[in-house]
């Protein structure tokens, strides 16, 4: 952490509807409404963003897109620009999560090219990262993530990368309930910021948030969001339930008052 405030993100993926998706953003507003000391972000599905964005955009939650376009429009069926989500209130999105990479062919180019769209409309962008099982097997997870980070910060201007949150979500460890040791994630999420340095500058990767994304949960959280690198959380599972969620915000709340 070390004076950098702590995020923890809740990415619902394709969970609840619009209905279910109002009343779960609406428990967790409530349960956060007296933290101060971090910020608390929920990523619902897009057909659920409208309502929850306009509803909640006065309250301390932020909120953002999981995925997004890297036109600002036109001929792209079934695809979500910017501007149409900007239009809900909400100006987060994560871009390049493990999912829309390995499900939906997003490679590293396309990636960079949404992250460099999304920070230049002046978008916050969380980007994800991480190295597969195979990958780490064969102990290639520290070249794999280094050129997904570097892919990111290519034609960044100083401003822009002030936007922008690294997730290091180890493939692995997603849904999976196998979760990185908090060396593991120590280990890689300190080479990150190191990658953040040499490219953009020390300030640059002093400040520059770095999640932990991959099977977090009320368990292991306290001793993730305790490591000196890992500056928050990226949640799947846990994130549904507004109890697991909402604790592990406490956890962070807590921690960040010490
Ligand atoms: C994720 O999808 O970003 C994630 C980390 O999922 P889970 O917490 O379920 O492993």
């Amino acid at each position: 952490m070390m004076g950098r405030r702590l995020l923890i993100a809740g990415n619902w993926k394709m969970n609840l509807d619009l209905y279910e998706s109002y009343q779960l953003a609406k428990a967790v507003a409530e349960g956060v409404e007296s933290f101060k000391n971090i910020d608390v972000l929920i990523s619902p599905a897009f057909i659920s963003l409208g309502v929850v964005g306009q509803k909640f955009k006065d309250s301390n939650l932020l909120i953002a897109a999981q995925n997004c376009h890297y036109e600002d429009s036109g001929a792209y069926t079934g695809e979500i620009s910017l501007d149409m989500i900007r239009s809900t209130g909400v100006d987060w999105v994560i871009i390049g999560h493990s999912e829309r990479r390995a499900i939906f062919g997003e490679t590293d180019e396309i990636v960079a090219k949404k992250v460099k769209h999304a920070l230049s409309n002046g978008f916050h962008v969380i980007g994800c990262v991480g190295e597969s099982l195979e990958q780490r097997e064969n102990g290639e997870q520290e070249k794999v993530v280094k050129t997904q980070v570097e892919a990111f910060l290519q034609n960044l201007s100083e401003n822009e990368l002030k936007n922008l949150v690294i997730a290091y979500e180890p493939v692995w460890a997603i849904g999976t309930g196998k979760v990185a040791s908090p060396e593991q994630a120590e280990e890689m999420h300190k080479q990150i910021r190191n990658i953040v340095n040499g490219n953009a500058g020390e300030e640059a990767g002093e400040s520059i948030l770095i999640l932990y994304g991959g099977s977090v949960s009320l368990t292991n959280a306290e001793e993730l969001l305790g490591q000196q690198d890992i500056d928050g959380a990226l949640i799947g599972g846990a994130s549904l339930k507004q109890e697991s969620f909402n604790g592990i915000a406490a956890i962070a709340e807590d921690i960040s008052k010490e």
